[in-house]
């Protein structure tokens, strides 16, 4: 059981859109990936920063949080993305593939309807969610005290998050 989701988007957060000339950021590794249905003789070119696997995976151990992806991706961002960045595999959003010929149908996110339904389904436990909420400081999950050592310089006592 959890109290909150981390819905993690791929498209335009961990992958820029490409700059003008095609390429991505200089911070950003270039790879082929061939997604589930693609032409296996037409990869697709991605770019991503190899600081953001460790990131997130910090950002997993330190906030009680289930990380999902919720991504056009689908199962594929375990299989091509996740492993690119070091992540294991995530359960992720089932966001179907609507015929639709703009992101914002209505005007909402197109995800928007999927993940309300996702969430209704969830293993959500909202009588926990709300019952924690007034002793977040009595968290079950092992959250790091602000003043604790950093994991990765326990030597270190300022509590300081190294870069
Ligand atoms: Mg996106």
């Amino acid at each position: 059981m959890t109290i909150a989701y981390l819905l993690i988007d791929i498209d335009g957060v961990l992958i820029p859109f490409p700059r003008q000339r095609g390429n991505g950021p200089a911070t950003h590794v270039r790879h082929l990936v061939i997604p589930t249905g693609y032409d296996a003789a037409k990869p697709v070119p991605i770019w991503l920063n190899p600081a953001h696997g460790p990131m997130l995976t910090n950002l997993f151990q330190e906030v009680p949080v289930t990380p999902v992806w919720c991504t056009s991706w689908h199962g594929d961002a375990s299989t091509l993305i996740g492993p690119k960045l070091g992540l294991p595999p995530l359960p992720h959003v089932e966001l179907g593939r609507p015929a639709i010929t703009t992101s914002h149908p209505n005007g909402y996110l197109w995800k928007r309807d999927p993940v309300t339904r996702w969430l209704r389904s969830s293993r959500l436990d909202r009588r926990r969610l709300h019952s924690h909420r007034p002793r977040l400081g009595r968290s079950p999950y092992p959250v790091r005290h602000p003043n604790a050592p950093h994991p990765a310089r326990p030597h270190d006592r300022s509590g300081t998050v190294p870069p």
